[in-house]
């Protein structure tokens, strides 16, 4: 089977890397890849919304899969739209996409299903959503409703804080997903993410991971798309995870089923646990980056026909195995981010960094030239290890990161730590 995988970040590197070794797999395409996809696949330069051009390669080169990484179009109808020319794809229609695509629509489904969320109040104007604000008090949390890469949620510490989030949404700083704003109650515990595949109705557990989203050592400085992860998250207990599964994914699946909007695809559930257990903070609808990275890593089993299950409703018939082992992923940045940053700065030593056992470097931001790699994004290289724990997998990888030459690049330093701390409070 020929498979075009869409997206260009360390996510779609990790995705092409494991269905690379598919037995089922002839040709592998990636569209638009970048340098390091393209020692493994095919990089084709379509756009991930040109659902035309999408629709002709697949034509041309006879794909029979489409794996889809990015949200933007899942949300947009590139499944329906492969659906209806009879091509197979991974990831939910729009209308099943709108668990991600819009957080008040999300809220509304956990309301009417009683799955746990924070409490919540939906708004179209700002005087409504800030009376609502003094009502709560702070900490509360003011969240834009649509996509907004990740820069629509504010945790206010204080009311002004809240209203000024508001304000921020309200002037058009978002575009169409700022039109309305959901404003929830602060939720109080340890973040994880959990994943799980689902094929319309029937929902596979996957794995846990926990990532660090601030810039600098010690979780400070501004948000980014995530510095680091690792795989499981050690807060998730078999126990907890029963729960996960019993209380927010099943019903959040029997509910788009019922809705007559079967959700096929990966739920990313982002979770806080709290003393009351797990609560959902969001979804995502499709594969975490960087998480991927180490989910990847510690999958034992094909990908492929899963992937292919969840679209032909057959999911049951899959058993996935996974690695005992931890996986850890440290991002390296380019200096600057996420701010400015300069793009096109040479990374040497890639080859050495990669020749460490049980290290897989992916590329999330940079494009090759020549025998040359050069970094072209703000997150450029996913260096991702595996160890017996989060310590050992910790420092595979920070070697690995030493071997790598990029004067103008920098990583964080303590990633898994809060695992790391586990591990030696259980010693
Ligand atoms: P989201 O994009 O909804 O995942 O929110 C981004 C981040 O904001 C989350 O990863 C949490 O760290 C934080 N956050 C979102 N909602 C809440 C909440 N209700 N309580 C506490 N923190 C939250």
């Amino acid at each position: 089977m020929n498979v075009l995988v869409i997206g260009s970040g360390g996510r779609e590197h990790a995705l092409c890397w494991k269905l690379a070794s598919s037995p089922l797999l002839s040709r592998l395409y990636c569209a638009p890849g970048n340098g390091g996809i393209a020692k493994i696949a095919e990089c084709v330069p379509l756009k991930p919304l040109d659902f035309d051009a999408i629709v002709a390669f697949c034509r041309e080169k006879d794909i029979g899969f489409v794996m889809i990484g990015p949200e933007d179009p899942l949300v947009n109808g590139l499944v329906d739209r492969l659906d209806r020319e009879g091509i197979k794809s991974f990831g939910p229609s729009a209308a099943a996409a709108r668990l991600e695509g819009s957080k008040g629509f999300t809220k509304d489904l956990c309301a009417e299903f009683n799955i746990p969320t924070a409490a919540y109040g939906r708004f179209s104007n700002a005087a409504d959503a800030k009376a609502f604000v003094k009502a709560n008090g702070a900490p509360i949390v003011v969240k834009a409703d649509g996509l907004a890469a990740g820069k629509g949620v504010t945790v206010a510490e204080t009311v002004e804080q809240a209203d000024a989030a508001i304000d921020e949404i309200f002037s058009g700083r978002f575009g169409a997903a700022g039109a309305e704003v959901v404003v929830e109650e602060f939720l109080d515990g340890e973040e994880a993410s959990f994943f799980a595949f689902c094929d319309g109705k029937t929902v596979m557990a996957l794995a846990t991971a926990q990532d660090h989203k601030r810039v600098f050592d010690g979780d400070k400085g501004p948000n980014t798309g995530g510095m680091g992860a690792y795989s499981p998250a050690p807060v998730l207990t078999p126990d907890l995870i029963a729960r996960v599964m019993r209380e927010i994914i099943e019903p959040t699946a029997a509910a788009m089923q019922r809705r007559g909007t079967p959700f096929k695809g990966v739920f990313f559930a982002g979770l806080m646990i709290t003393k009351k257990g797990p609560q959902l903070i969001e979804y995502n609808t499709r594969f975490g980056d960087p998480e991927t990275q180490v989910l990847m890593t510690r999958l034992k089993s094909d990908l492929l026909p899963a992937l292919i299950a969840t679209h032909d409703g057959t999911l049951d018939k899959i058993a996935l195995e996974w690695k005992d082992e931890v996986a850890l992923t440290v991002v390296m940045a380019a200096n600057g981010y996420p701010g400015d940053y300069v793009k096109d700065t040479e990374i040497k030593g890639l080859d050495k960094a990669g020749a460490v056992a049980n290290v897989q470097v992916f590329h999330a931001g940079t494009r090759a030239e020549g025998t040359r790699i050069l970094a072209t994004g703000g997150r450029v290289l996913n260096v991702t290890a595996t160890g017996k724990t989060v310590s050992e997998a910790q420092a595979t990888a920070y070697r690995a990161v030493d071997l790598i030459d990029w004067p103008q690049g920098f990583c964080r330093r303590d990633i898994g730590w809060r695992a790391i701390e586990r591990e030696r409070g259980a010693d």
